[in-house]
């Protein structure tokens, strides 16, 4: 009989797909783990961790992800690099296309995740790059003692408007209500940050500059007042877009395009399981993700071993 190149295989090496990877691995499936650029997803852009169980004093994103990382790979976890362009069934198995190459597997978990949702207002794409930033732990250095603006008001403006205060002279924390959505103890220190100043009601119009970020537009969404604002760099934090765009037709998707599971992972497509903030689900966050990677795995195994793929 035709045989698959793995028993399972994991796209997305965030923590939901690193911990597939762990609780694979130990399975003893034979498991490769394709990531698009380097493990860890959104959390490793993430500087510092306080809300993960089991490090009292926090732990910084990379660390954390690292140590997922090579956790997984110290019981077999096998990693390779490249996008995962498409998924398509090779009866009785499942291949993904990963750039110019194609690898089967009897099962699949899609793991994904996000990506930074753009405003899409003038000068935001042309100056990305040149002052415009969708992460702050990677750019964030380069803004020492300038203004910042930081756009949106849920738990990633309000936690990177706080790291940015590292460094930045003064940051400007846009959002176009007047409450924030993110978590109360976030809002309590933004609030308290004597280098953070928060603009309620106001929308950006405009990115402007020539070369690199030199302000930005605003306006009052009650007033319909507009003023400019002068800054060296905005980081745009407006919400998240599912990467499961290569799986429209294969998987039922919701209508912002996650993805459709039932509570042990299992997706519309028998032998394709996803995890994390790919999925739909209430809350995104690294403990929720690696609960769904570990139901995954575990469901894949089931799957695999039934030997019922079709
Ligand atoms: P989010 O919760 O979707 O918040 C997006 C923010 O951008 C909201 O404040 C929203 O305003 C604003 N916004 C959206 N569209 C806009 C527009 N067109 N113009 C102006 N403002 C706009 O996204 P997120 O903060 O990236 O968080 C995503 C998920 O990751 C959440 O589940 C979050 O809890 C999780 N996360 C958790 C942590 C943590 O636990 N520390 C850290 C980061 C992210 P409105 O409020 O008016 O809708």
């Amino acid at each position: 009989m035709q045989k698959a190149d793995y028993d399972l295989i994991i796209a997305g090496g965030g923590p939901a797909g690193l911990t597939a990877g762990l609780y694979a691995a130990r399975a003893r499936l034979r498991t490769l783990l394709v990531e698009k650029m380097a493990p860890g997803g959104q959390a490793a852009t993430t500087f510092y961790i306080e809300n993960y169980p089991g490090f009292a004093q926090g732990i910084s994103g990379p660390d954390l992800t690292q140590a997922m990382e090579e956790q997984a790979k110290r019981f077999g976890l096998e990693v390779t690099y490249g996008e995962v362009k498409g998924l398509s069934s090779r009866k009785p198995f499942w291949e993904l296309e990963v750039e110019d190459r194609k690898v089967s597997a009897k099962a699949v978990i899609v793991a994904t995740g996000v990506e930074p949702r753009k405003l899409g207002v003038p000068g935001e794409e042309t100056l990305r790059g040149r002052g415009v930033s969708y992460c702050a732990t990677c750019d964030g250095p380069f803004f020492k003692d300038q203004d910042i603006g930081v756009i949106g008001g849920g738990d990633s403006a309000v936690e990177e408007a706080l790291y940015l205060t590292r460094f930045a002279k003064r940051v400007y924390l846009v959002h176009r209500r007047d409450a924030l959505r993110a978590e109360k103890i976030l809002q309590e220190r933004a609030l308290e940050n004597p280098k953070i100043e928060i603009l309620w009601d106001t929308v950006v119009t405009k990115v402007v500059g020539d070369s690199g970020v030199e302000g930005l537009e605003l306006q009052n969404v009650k007033t319909q007042g507009t003023r400019s604002l002068k800054v060296g760099g905005v980081f745009f934090y407006v919400g998240l877009l599912s990467n499961a765009g290569f799986l429209r037709g294969t998987l039922n998707l919701d209508d912002q395009g996650y993805v459709l599971t039932d509570d042990t992972m299992a997706t519309s497509a028998v032998g394709i399981f996803a995890a994390g903030d790919v999925r739909k689900k209430l809350l995104r966050q690294i403990a929720t993700a690696v609960g769904d990677g570990a139901m995954a795995a575990f469901a894949a195994e089931r799957y695999i071993e039934s030997g019922k793929w079709p």
